[in-house]
């Protein structure tokens, strides 16, 4: 549309005469002086149609009245289509003068009245220059509008794709929810084969870290430990520190196994996740190779796993506030208010698919002696192994509380009597050949533990169970501690040669 500004270079500037005779020529060119060239065409051999877009525009058009006049008005058209051509119209001294809005409508920048003296010529120019350069302010400012706009489509883009992103991880407030959306969203702007995360915590300030990986999907043993070992190497880089242990969990668990793919499959991006400036996991991104983004799309993948990173922050925290509302802060079992949820729980699950249900109630023997003897400081830290001891002894499926100071219970579905006691006599004899060490003094302790079972299709209540495990346990306590009695049966003292 616009042309150059005009150059005096070494090329002139091309300027169109339509139909001028050798006087108006030489008369226009003298005037316009040597920068100019001058190209006239005859009246017969007028630019028509697409001539009129061929590739060098002229800057200026001189065109008689009496040529234009003759022009039907569709090719006058054409003419005024031109854009970046300043038209300017000659008028002989015999021609009726035109009014400047006719001018103007015909299309014209101005027109000049012959005689075309240098002067007359030299304002015109002036004047197509002005007009010129007004036009490319405009056309420039045209583009800037452009741009703008085009600049802002993308920011309503970008705007559109954070929304998604926030909407879907603050959803939930569990960790592989927040995964298993952010993956999709992220998706939106970065086709994503895998995504994985890892999540460091520092128990109590202590240096060493324990480390929750979220896989995407269960896959082959092989194949997890490469994944396991590959993110663990990231989340020393990003700064978990050395690490106490770590588990593993799945997001996408409908994903099947055999189709696990390894981090060659594609390109691995691995990300931070910070919250204020702690950094306290990582993203492990396994995307489309070859696949690039644009440099306001970086930023805004940034700033959406920014916000995955938060909504991830608030999930663990919202975790551990639940966890800890769960279990016993001391000895770090389940509190008894969850032992209770779930022997409810438990009691009808088994009255549903008839499972056997156990339960341990074990009491540690002269425990206030402990505290006596040592202080509460003592007591507090055998407490502490206790709920060690309950936790590595049994499996997750069962339950361990804390159900009232220097008392446990356990609670073991699907375990009949028989299993029952043999655990219970596994632990009484763990607990009893752990040696206390507290402010140079050594001491052991022992432990009575009450059994009671429902099995098959017993009829039980919650209460029955606890009553009667209750009463095996002060029998336990009756027949001389360190002892495991199993309900309704007579106390057996597996543990020494003679029964008390
Ligand atoms: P028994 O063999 O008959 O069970 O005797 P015991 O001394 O263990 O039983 P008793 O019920 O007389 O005493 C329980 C003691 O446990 C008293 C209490 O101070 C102590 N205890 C309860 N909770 C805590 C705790 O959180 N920390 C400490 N250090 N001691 C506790
Ligand atoms: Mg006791
Ligand atoms: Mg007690």
């Amino acid at each position: 549309m616009p042309r150059q500004a005009i150059k005096r270079g070494r090329r002139p500037e091309l300027m169109w005469g339509l139909g001028l005779d050798e006087m108006l020529k030489q008369q226009i060119e003298d005037g316009v002086g040597p920068g100019f060239h001058i190209r006239n065409f005859p009246t017969d051999s007028l630019p028509l149609g697409k001539d009129l877009s061929q590739d060098e525009k002229p800057s200026a058009a001189w065109i008689p009245w009496s040529v234009w006049s003759d022009f039907p008005e569709y090719r006058k058209e054409e003419y005024r289509d031109q854009d970046s051509t300043q038209r300017i119209l000659i008028q002989s001294g015999e021609d009726k003068p035109l009014e400047m809005d006719q001018v103007l409508a015909e299309g014209f920048l101005t027109v000049v009245r012959t005689p075309l003296t240098r002067p007359k010529i030299q304002d015109v120019m002036f004047r197509a220059k002005e007009v010129t350069s007004m036009y490319s302010d405009i056309y420039r400012m045209t583009e800037e509008i452009l741009l703008e706009r085009e600049l802002l489509a993308r920011k309503t883009d970008q705007l559109m794709f954070l929304n998604k992103v926030l909407a879907s991880a603050t959803e939930s407030l569990d960790a592989s929810t927040i995964l298993a959306n952010a993956k999709d969203t992220l998706s939106l702007v970065l086709p994503i084969k895998m995504l994985h995360a890892a999540f460091w915590n520092h128990q109590q300030e202590s240096e060493v870290a324990d480390v929750e990986i979220f896989l995407n999907g269960k896959m082959p043993p092989e194949s997890e430990s490469i994944w396991v070992e590959n993110i663990m190497a990231s989340a020393n880089f990003m700064g978990s520190g050395p690490v106490n242990g770590f588990n593993i969990l799945h997001t996408d668990s409908a994903r099947r196994p055999e189709y696990a793919l390894m981090p060659e499959d594609g390109k691995l991006v691995t990300m931070p996740l910070t919250a204020g400036h702690e950094t306290f996991g990582c993203l492990a991104l396994l995307c489309e190779p070859g696949y690039r983004l644009g440099k306001d799309q970086v930023e805004t993948f940034r700033s959406a796993v920014n916000h995955i990173g938060l909504a991830l922050r608030n999930a663990l925290t919202f975790k551990e506030v639940k966890r800890r509302a769960d279990h016993d802060g001391l000895t770090r079992v389940f509190n008894r208010h969850s032992f209770e949820e779930r022997l409810v729980y438990e009691i009808k699950r088994r009255r549903r698919y008839n499972h056997d249900l156990s339960l341990l109630m074990v009491d540690l023997d002269h425990f206030k002696q402990v505290n006596d003897t040592y202080g509460h400081m003592a007591g507090d830290m055998v407490l502490q192994k206790i709920g060690e001891i309950l936790t590595t002894t049994f499996r997750t499926t069962d339950l361990a509380a804390r159900y009232g100071g220097e008392e446990f219970v356990v609670l073991l579905p699907h375990t009949t009597e028989e299993a029952a006691w043999k655990l219970a006599e596994r632990v009484r004899s763990v607990i009893a050949d752990c040696n206390f060490h507290f402010d140079n003094q050594d001491f052991t302790i022992t432990a009575s533990i009450g059994v009671a079972s429902v099995e098959g299709g017993a009829l039980t209540t919650d209460d029955d169970l606890i009553i009667k495990a209750d009463k095996a346990l002060y029998q336990a306590k009756n027949n001389g501690r360190n002892m495991v009695v199993v309900s309704g049966q007579k106390p057996i003292n597996r543990n020494r040669s003679a029964m008390q």
